[in-house]
Formats: structure tokens, C-alpha cells, sequence
């Protein structure tokens, strides 16, 4: 397979874990401790699945654009979790509001000028595979959050 055009990324239970839930159902605000762990306001822990920093490196040292896309209920503390984690600004395009998957890949793709077929998509639900599939993007269903073997599973 060659490299893609631009790759997309859910937030819940594939980039990151907050303490088992999705982050619109965690006690905002959020903050960050001293020893750099970010907690929700009852002390749940939030944070990036394991391999996904190296894995973000590694896609922008190959120049590859990325983006997200997220149905989450509450978007502000999306990109508030996105802030204290220190990434937001590694994503080109943001799309992080209710809605259906393929509204966020149509506007990802007319902002972005990247075919559909040259995208790739990682999230944990099916019914968000299945139809984005459908848009002819390569997707990749992860469980328990993206791993290096995934992501592997994939590169040329
Ligand atoms: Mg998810």
C-alpha cells in the first residue's frame, strides 16, 4: 500500500484512555499535576494510549498530514484535553462536534484538497468504519486503542 495523503484519527478509545469512558462522560474541568499526568476533577486519569507519540512522530517525519475526527458531545473539553496533552496544533484539521463521520471526512476532505482513497482513518467503532469505508477511505478498526502493530500492519 502506499503512503497515504493525509491520516485521521478518532479521539475516544483510539488516541486516547480516560479512565475507561469517553471523555464527554469524565467530571470536567481538567487539569495537569505536577508529574505532568493529566486527572479529570475526580482524579480519573487521562491519557494517550501508550505507542501514540512515537506514532505521531513518526507519521509527521514522513511529512503526512493529519486530522481528527471525533462525535463527542463536548467538544470544548476535547480540545481541552488536546491542549494540555501538547498536541492539538500536530493536527491540520479539526473536526469535533456531534454529528455523522461522514460529514467530518466531507469537510476534512474539501479543506484538506485529499482525495478520499488517499486517506487513512484509525477509530474503534464499527458503525464509524463501515461508513466511512464507504467514502472509499482506508480504515482501520483498533480495540483498545491504536498500537504500533496497527499502524504497522499498514505501512508500505
Ligand atoms: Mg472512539
Amino acid at each position: 500500500m502506499a503512503l497515504p495523503g493525509l491520516i485521521v484519527f478518532d479521539l475516544d478509545f483510539t488516541l486516547w484512555d480516560c479512565g475507561g469512558l469517553w471523555v464527554d462522560c469524565t467530571s470536567y474541568p481538567f487539569q495537569k499535576r505536577e508529574d505532568g499526568g493529566i486527572v479529570d476533577s475526580d482524579g480519573r486519569i487521562l491519557r494517550l494510549y501508550e505507542d501514540v507519540p512515537e506514532i505521531l512522530d513518526e507519521i509527521d517525519h514522513l511529512g503526512i498530514p493529519m486530522a481528527l475526527a471525533s462525535r463527542t458531545e463536548q467538544p470544548a473539553w476535547a480540545q481541552n484535553l488536546l491542549e494540555l496533552m501538547e498536541i492539538r496544533e500536530r493536527f491540520a484539521y479539526e473536526e469535533i462536534y456531534p454529528s455523522s463521520k461522514t460529514k467530518h471526512f466531507s469537510r476534512i476532505a474539501t479543506a484538506s484538497g485529499v482525495e478520499l482513497h488517499e486517506m487513512w482513518f484509525f477509530d474503534d467503532e464499527n458503525r464509524n468504519i463501515v461508513e466511512v469505508g464507504d467514502m472509499g477511505v482506508t480504515c482501520v478498526e483498533v480495540r483498545n486503542g491504536l498500537t504500533r502493530a496497527i499502524f504497522d500492519s499498514l505501512m508500505p
